[in-house]
């Protein structure tokens, strides 16, 4: 059943990705002018359609892997990783957006010296940092802080992705990490999204063999804390 699912879903998500291209390419063409001077409403429009398309795009690419991933059609290619030089690359883009987005924010790394590499597939790892902290931006307004602290924890190493932004209602937290759950702050619903990330992010870490846990009051400015580990090495099967 996973599998003809899974099939389902990539076959889907192929189809969407033809008409897709074309409206994404012939929106752009618009925009640079090439069909004719356009008025300001216009342009606005086209913006719209463009934005759109492009949500439409991170929906389709996250719908087939969290599809992917849970038919079992995901493996994962271990290596050496410095989690540390990992998260400063994924804080060093969130920055990049911070700037482009005119937001003025606090993101940084916070670990100790000398922390370990884990055996971890490179591609994955960035893409838990990334959904996290890209995340913990979205979720917390302009003048606020986001925090990655990495440490060492028995046989494995912690990373706190720490934010000071809405938080997340007691509530709230089995259903977080469920396929299309998401919160209903105004920022949320302001906040392009697809409720597939974190589901996404859960099972990769899962399929590191680590664990994956949030800390939040809900309370709006006392933020939250997503924390997961990896352990040094993947056990041998
Ligand atoms: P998306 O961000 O696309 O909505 P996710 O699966 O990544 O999907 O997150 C699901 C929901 O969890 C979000 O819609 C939001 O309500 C909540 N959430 C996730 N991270 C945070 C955070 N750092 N602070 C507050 N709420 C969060």
């Amino acid at each position: 059943m996973d599998r003809l699912k899974s099939d389902f879903v990539a076959n889907v998500s192929h189809e969407l990705r033809t008409p897709m291209t074309s409206i994404k390419g012939y929106v752009e063409v618009m925009l640079m002018g090439a069909s004719g001077p356009l008025n300001e409403q216009q342009m606005h429009f086209l913006e719209v359609v463009k934005n759109n398309a492009q949500r439409l795009n991170v929906l389709v690419n996250d719908l087939l892997d969290v599809s992917r991933i849970e038919a079992g059609r995901v493996s994962l290619i271990f290596q050496p990783l410095d989690l540390v030089e990992q998260a400063q690359e994924v804080v060093n883009d969130t920055l990049r957006r911070a700037r482009e987005d005119n937001k003025l924010m606090t993101i940084r790394v916070d670990a100790g010296a000398g922390i370990p590499q884990i055996d971890g597939d490179l591609e994955r790892v960035r893409q838990i940092l990334g959904n996290l902290v890209s995340n913990a931006y979205n979720y917390t307004p302009e003048g606020g802080c986001v925090t990655v602290r990495i440490h060492p924890v028995d046989d494995s190493v912690q990373v706190d992705v720490e934010d000071t932004g809405i938080g997340i209602p007691l509530e709230e937290h089995d259903r977080i990490f469920e396929r299309f759950s998401r919160g209903e702050d105004p920022l949320v619903l302001a906040t392009a999204g697809t409720g597939l990330g974190l589901p996404i992010v859960k099972n990769l870490v899962e399929m590191h063999h680590g664990r994956i846990w949030l800390t939040s009051t809900g309370e709006r400015g006392k933020g939250s804390v997503f924390s997961f580990t990896l352990p040094y090495h993947q056990p041998v099967d």
